[in-house]
């Protein structure tokens, strides 16, 4: 078996919630109070995912400071560039200096009609920059019932790798809808099976080298008390968080998960 290489993410998806000047400050507090704590940002590496109109803020400031912290956009176009009024392309997000960018979250998937399509196209737009996509997968609640926990992700996935080659950074991120600010997250045994499901999946899809060094993220009202049991998985490499992440002593103590274990 492969020795686990992989680097732990904790991923903060701030979602349509905080503006610039905000921004600024939240980051800034954010990076002191997980300096000041002592965090080794090489042992476990933290994201954040700000709204569109607040990256250039943040990348002054990341830069600037020299913070060591990695942003992103939590979503990207399709397409290049052109006609398409509200879009933001994969090349805006990479001339910001993001590294990352997530893709196919359930909210974009149910609130903007995004397909199984859709989102294999924004892979591969993100890809071709350069960006790291978070592939975003998860079942509702009725899919949880009439199919299992692993079929849909599963399925998801094996559409969102359409365009990927064996040679892509990707990151994976299991989120049960219905464990999406609901206060109820999975166990971290049910987030086990179904990380161990997607890890397969890239193996048979992208080879057994390109499933042992992805990240696979478990999200769903991740916080400060059950980040620790989520970690001790094998297949779980990391979080993405939403309403937690908005809140600096709790994102902090997810991003610390190591003290609570001792691991
Ligand atoms: C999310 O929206 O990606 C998420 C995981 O939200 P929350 O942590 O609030 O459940």
């Amino acid at each position: 078996m492969a020795v686990n290489t992989r680097v732990p993410l904790i991923a903060g998806n701030w979602k349509m919630n905080l503006d610039h000047l905000q921004a600024i400050a939240f980051v800034q507090k954010l990076a002191w109070s997980l300096k000041d704590a002592g965090h080794d940002f090489t042992s476990t590496e933290v994201a954040v995912f700000p709204p569109f109109t607040d990256l250039r803020s943040v990348q002054t400031l990341v830069a600037a400071d020299k913070l060591p912290l990695a942003y992103g956009g939590q979503d990207v176009s399709t397409q290049e560039s052109g006609a398409y009024t509200g879009e933001i392309s994969a090349a805006f997000l990479a001339a910001l200096e993001c590294q990352y960018v997530l893709i196919g979250h359930s909210e974009r998937r149910t609130l903007h009609n995004e397909t199984d399509e859709v989102v294999a196209a924004k892979v591969t737009a993100a890809l071709k920059h350069n960006l790291v996509p978070i592939i975003c997968v998860g079942e509702t609640a009725a899919d949880l019932e009439l199919h299992g926990p692993s079929a849909v992700p599963v399925a998801q996935l094996k559409a969102a790798l359409a365009g990927v080659d064996n040679a892509a950074d990707i990151v994976v991120a299991y989120e049960p809808v219905w464990a999406i600010g609901s206060g109820q997250a999975a166990t971290p045994d049910q987030a086990e099976q179904v990380a161990a499901a997607l890890r397969t999946t890239l193996a048979e899809v992208l080879g057994q080298d390109v499933a042992d060094k992805t990240r696979i993220l478990y999200g769903g009202s991740v916080k400060g008390v059950n980040i620790a049991g989520f970690m001790k998985e094998p297949n779980v490499d990391g979080a993405l968080v939403g309403g937690a992440s908005l809140d600096i002593t709790e994102f902090s103590s997810i991003v610390r998960f190591q003290k609570h274990v001792g691991l």
